[in-house]
């Protein structure tokens, strides 16, 4: 919860003005973010912005149900939802969580519970925002993707060798420490080597001439007498 980045914004979608204002008061109160529709329609408006991180969707609405809301933000977005059924009905239950909601409560609930379960979604939503961004490693403009083991420099995608992208990925890997000729063979050549280390520099000869030439930036440092690092 830095630089700027703010507290989670839940949306509630709720016609009950008492509840909806209950809810609101004890989220805010627990440091949340509140926004309030009182209808299908506005509610899946705002379901539908990219700022709102949980919504908890009354099933009884006005204009769309709680369920037809559901379905509709599920064509788009895998933002959390937690669905209220007004009375503990099973079949409610059941068509919310077939519609893609994560969690249910019936009302009457103890607050406790729902800020639990909010709690629950909300941990796992950025768990998942976490995997997907594990699969990019950056450095400045510099990005490489693991899954297709291709590496960018901005829009252009650069053409390297395999070893030059393995070697470019340890060193981002590995990014602020000093990594020595040993090391890097080692690490990135899969094999012990019992000749020279020249093979390395010569490798990050290349990626000199892609990268920090062709961009004319500083990415590969070289430490005299220890070996090489990429600094953030
Ligand atoms: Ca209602």
């Amino acid at each position: 919860m830095k630089e700027g980045k703010t507290l989670p914004k839940i949306l509630i979608i709720e016609d009950e003005a008492k509840i909806a204002r209950f809810l609101e008061l004890e989220l805010k109160h627990e440091g949340y973010e509140v926004v309030i529709c009182g209808d299908g329609r506005s509610g899946l408006e705002n379901a539908l912005k990219s700022d709102i991180d949980l919504v908890v969707l009354d099933i009884m609405l006005p204009g769309l149900s709680g369920i037809e809301v559901c379905r509709r933000v599920r064509q788009e977005s895998q933002v959390p939802i937690i669905m209220l059924t007004a009375k503990d009905d099973v079949m409610d239950k059941v068509a919310g969580l077939d519609m893609g909601a994560d969690d249910y409560m019936t009302k009457p609930f103890a607050i406790e519970e729902l800020l639990a379960r909010i709690r629950v979604a909300l941990n796992r939503k950025k768990l998942r925002s976490s995997e997907v961004k594990m699969d990019v490693l950056q450095i400045g403009r510099l990005k490489l993707n693991l899954t297709s083991h291709s590496a960018f420099y901005g829009e252009d995608e650069l053409t390297l060798t395999k070893k030059e992208y393995d070697l470019l990925e340890y060193l981002i890997r590995n990014k602020n420490m000093v990594l020595t000729r040993e090391q890097l063979l080692n690490n990135v050549w899969d094999y012990e080597y019992f000749g020279d280390t020249n093979v390395v520099d010569v490798y990050i000869r290349y990626l000199r001439q892609k990268i920090d030439e062709k961009y004319n930036i500083h990415l590969i440092s070289t430490v005299r007498g220890m070996g090489y690092i990429i600094k953030d």
